[in-house]
């Protein structure tokens, strides 16, 4: 296996850190210069892995934009990997940001969730919201917000 260098910033109270070091263990699947890849431990779908930098951020804000690019183009290998060897047939992306938005883990990553049509054993998976009409005036008002 390739011997990366260490990364530049490291948080000492990290999980994701002490993976990338190898102090804890991991199902690792994939890794480059800027990113490593692994199984999540807590699957929501058969083989659902995560992308991390190497380097520590917090999160989708604080990120560096090269450590982003980087972690964003091993998503996308990983996903073409899954939908070649476990023949799934879509793949989701999330990332969470934020203690609220579902973020348990403070060392920036993408999940990568191989998706199985009509198999509710591998792939139990819902969309969390019911997609419905907006209101327009608050859709508008908010792309206001955005962009004033
Ligand atoms: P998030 O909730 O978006 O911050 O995602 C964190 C993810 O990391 C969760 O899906 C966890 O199951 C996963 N996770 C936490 N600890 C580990 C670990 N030691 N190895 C692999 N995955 C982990
Ligand atoms: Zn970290």
């Amino acid at each position: 296996m390739a011997e990366f260098a260490p990364p530049e910033h490291v948080a000492d109270d990290c999980i994701f850190c002490k993976i990338i070091a190898r102090e804890l263990p991991a199902f690792v699947l994939d890794e480059d210069e800027h990113t490593l890849s692994f199984m999540d431990i807590n699957p929501g779908t058969r083989g659902h892995a995560l992308v991390i930098p190497r380097n520590h951020s917090q999160d989708l804000i604080a990120i560096e934009p090269a450590d982003l690019q980087a972690t964003i183009l091993s998503a996308q290998r990983l996903a073409a990997r899954m939908k070649d060897r476990l023949q799934c047939d879509g793949v989701n992306l999330l990332n969470c940001c934020g203690a609220d938005a579902w973020q348990t883990v403070f060392h920036t990553h993408i999940h990568v969730i191989p998706r199985y049509k009509d198999d509710p054993e591998r792939d139990p998976l819902r969309l969390p919201w019911i997609p419905k009409p907006g209101d327009m005036a608050d859709i508008e008002a908010a792309a206001q917000e955005l962009t004033a």
